[in-house]
């Protein structure tokens, strides 16, 4: 199989840049090396930011509406090539191609949020705030604003950012994970295709190096980052301190409580679509099944069963419900916490480390497998609770009854995602004033919120003050101007020494 290189996406050409360093990019299924992605030097990424500085007057210039115009025709185009683009995310990522297509399809959301911009970005206006006086605000880009996005969705968490970003009139630099380069360079393909200028889209390919760039530089306005909780309280600290605006979205431990009044079939449904999809590898994944009085006993059996039959298969067949893992250290690294959790005492009853990938298909046997892996009594000192594994791995926690279910959620570091399994109204009303999480399910196992509404975890799930994507997005990626006007016939005589008030 012919190995390919993978290189940066500048002024709407794919460039290698410097081309002294490249990392090995693998198809998880099979173990196989399928590119060689370039990693940017501090120089690559001037360029990037250079294309993206030249770009920015006029793209900043041009009428919302004809920016939009831009975004409709991307969203025409990302539309004919959906399947694509999943192809590409399942080929580097392993995850599942229905899945891949889930993740496209989020990610077509917020473009089509975007179009919308003419409507966002409409400023508020008072009319005569003193005698002759108007006063109104408006919402003006940022400039250069990059983006620097984690392995597990290399196609929907860069468009959570760049559609806002450039549909609100800045120019663009994405960092993408070296895991799954691909994709960022055929959504720059589309976006040339849809009429978008040159510089006003690009992609860094690399690693800490391209990052450490990003940071220090001084013509980037702005990082949005999503990735894991060290790194993005590094991104958030030492953007903050150069100078930029930041929003840093980290990692997570999901927790989902399941009361004994709960409709129980669908509560199994629910963790076990929700622990093992994307092989766990999605920051809210549901880790932590929070099991309230019986009812760890009413449907343990289920969960085993089910968690020794998930349908565990190379990603491009369309039986598949759980892929590989994404690369061979991950794999490592959750095979560890399996060790750990059963060295610490929790119950293993079921155990992903036996699963052979040979059984997943055709020229899997070298790839990058674990079946599911299920652990009961697991307790809040634990690693395994404690921290977040990333990968097929459930824990229960019995818990005697609401109260405790709540303050061991609260208690937890991480406050991405949570959700509550219940009948009860009152519960589901409590439960969600009372937690301490951003984004809050009541018999939805991964309450990800549209993309009118934003997303953002609270605690160590988040740096920063504003979600991405939704309003919160626009706001990010836009500074606010307030204007007073008024005319010289308006204009009393005389200096006026006081502090201003209407008049
Ligand atoms: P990661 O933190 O390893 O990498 C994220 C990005 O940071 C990548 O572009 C990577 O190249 C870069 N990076 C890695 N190490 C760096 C360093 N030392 N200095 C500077 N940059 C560095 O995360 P990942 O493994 O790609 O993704 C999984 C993590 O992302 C999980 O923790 C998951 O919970 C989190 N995640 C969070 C959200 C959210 O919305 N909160 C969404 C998706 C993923």
């Amino acid at each position: 199989m012919s190995v390919s290189n993978i290189d940066h996406f500048v002024n709407g050409h794919n460039v290698a840049g410097s081309g002294a360093r490249r990392q090995d990019v693998f198809n998880p299924a099979t173990g196989a090396v399928t590119g060689r992605v370039a990693l940017a030097s501090a120089a690559d990424v001037d360029a990037a930011v250079a294309a993206a500085q030249a770009a920015f007057p006029a793209w900043a210039d041009t009428p919302p509406i004809r920016r939009a115009r831009v975004l409709f025709k991307f969203l025409e185009l990302v539309n004919q090539h959906k399947d694509d683009l999943a192809r590409l995310i399942t080929a580097e990522h392993g995850k599942v191609f229905t899945d891949a297509q889930g993740e496209v399809a989020r990610g077509i959301d917020i473009i089509e949020f975007a179009c919308g911009i003419p409507q966002l970005l409409k400023g508020d206006f008072t009319d005569q705030v003193s005698t002759g006086m108007d006063n109104w605000t408006l919402r003006q880009p940022l400039g250069v604003v990059a983006g620097i996005t984690p392995f597990n969705f290399p196609v929907m968490v860069p468009m959570w950012m760049f559609p806002l970003a450039i549909a609100a009139g800045n120019t663009f630099v994405l960092k993408p994970s070296p895991i799954d380069p691909s994709p960022a360079l055929f959504m720059g393909e589309l976006l040339k295709k849809a009429g978008l200028p040159d510089g006003v889209y690009n992609v860094a390919q690399g690693d800490k190096e391209a990052v450490d760039a990003l940071l220090a530089h001084p013509d980037v306005k702005a990082i949005s980052f999503v990735g894991s909780t060290p790194i993005a309280n590094h991104i958030y600290e030492t953007g903050a301190r150069h100078g930029k605006r930041v929003q840093a979205l980290g990692g997570a431990k999901n927790h989902m409580v399941v009361m004994p009044d709960a409709d129980l079939d669908q509560a199994v449904d629910a963790l076990i679509g929700s622990a093992f999809g994307s092989a766990g590898e999605r920051c809210m994944a549901i880790s932590v099944a929070v099991l309230v009085g019986d009812v760890a006993d009413r449907i343990m059996p289920q969960l085993i069963e089910r968690t020794k039959t998930l349908k565990v298969l190379d990603g491009t067949n369309l039986a598949a419900e759980m892929g590989p893992i994404v690369t061979e250290a991950a794999r490592q690294r959750i095979r560890g916490y399996i060790e750990a959790g059963a060295n610490e005492g929790a119950q293993l009853l079921v155990d992903g480390r036996g699963f052979d990938g040979a059984q997943a298909g055709a020229g899997c046997g070298q790839g990058f497998w674990l079946g599911g892996t299920l652990f009961d009594h697991v307790t809040t000192g634990m690693k395994i609770y404690r921290e977040e594994i990333f990968g097929p791995v459930l824990s229960c926690v019995r818990v005697p009854d609401f109260a405790a279910a709540v303050d061991i959620v609260n208690a937890h570091e991480f406050g991405n995602g949570v959700s509550c399994f219940t009948r009860d109204g009152n519960v589901a009303r409590e439960f969600s004033r009372r937690i301490q999480v951003g984004m809050v399910g009541i018999n939805v196992p991964i309450p990800v919120p549209m993309a009118w509404q934003g997303f953002g975890g609270w605690k160590k799930s988040l740096f920063g003050d504003m979600h991405a994507y939704g309003e919160e997005g626009v706001r990010f990626y836009t500074k606010q101007k307030s204007i007073m006007q008024r005319w010289p016939e308006s204009i009393s005589k005389g200096a006026e020494f006081a502090m201003p008030v209407s008049k």
